[in-house]
């Protein structure tokens, strides 16, 4: 199984994401990581890429690429892998298809966790974290169950909005995904590897339909 998962902030693609590797036994591979690690572990491609960052540039892609390359030639990728996180333009994409073919692994699919932008506003607006216990509810949805309880705070909890889920940072954030996915999602709609997802429903629900499409020929 080797796909691209696609998803705005709040579509719930972490969440899923977590939930194919636990069910295909397949890692996910996120550039932010990869770029973390390499740096950690001083490689070469770990050092290119921490001369860009610290002079405030973006990584190249062919570093990137050269990153993904070598992480899906370890052995727990073999059944295949779910990248996260990139391609993020045609460029990319581009690249990364030359490169699977290289290898003889092309994209099975390209899945994406469709969520109408009113919805995801709300998710991501209506988020508050607990000052003392750091239980995160959301203001638009039904009542917090029994997981609401905790030990430090019983059943009051002090909410708080972080900065980052303040409304004009989180337009910007959609926004800044919406123009960059778009030209993405036309281009695996026209390879034939798009594969849409609603993801307006609870999780298991979502997954259901994420299997289903992942393995839709
Ligand atoms: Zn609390």
């Amino acid at each position: 199984m080797r796909i691209v998962l696609v998803g705005a902030p709040g579509s719930g693609k972490g969440t899923q994401a977590q939930l194919l590797v636990k069910a295909f036994g397949v890692p996910q591979i996120s550039t932010g990581d990869l770029l973390r690690e390499a740096v950690a572990k001083g490689t070469d491609l770990g050092f290119r890429a921490k001369t860009a960052m610290d002079s405030g540039k973006l990584v190249d892609d062919a570093t990137v690429l050269g990153m993904i390359r070598e992480r899906i030639g370890r052995p727990d990728a073999a059944k295949g892998f779910i990248l996260d996180g990139f391609p993020r333009n045609i460029a990319q994409a581009e690249a990364l298809e030359k490169m699977l073919e290289d290898l003889a692994t092309p994209l099975d699919s390209v899945v994406l966790l469709n969520l109408d932008l009113g919805i995801l506003f709300k998710r991501l607006t209506g988020r508050r974290i607990c000052q003392d216990c750091g239980q995160v509810f959301n203001v638009y949805s039904a009542a917090p169950g029994a997981a609401a309880h905790s030990k430090e705070c019983g059943d009051t909890h002090r909410l708080i909005q972080r900065p980052d889920d303040k409304e004009e940072v989180i337009g910007k954030r959609l926004e800044v995904y919406e123009a960059q996915t778009k030209p993405l999602i036309k281009y695996y709609e026209a390879a034939g590897l798009l594969r849409i997802v609603d993801a307006d429903a609870d999780v298991d629900t979502v997954f259901k339909r994420v299997e289903r499409a992942v393995f839709k020929r």
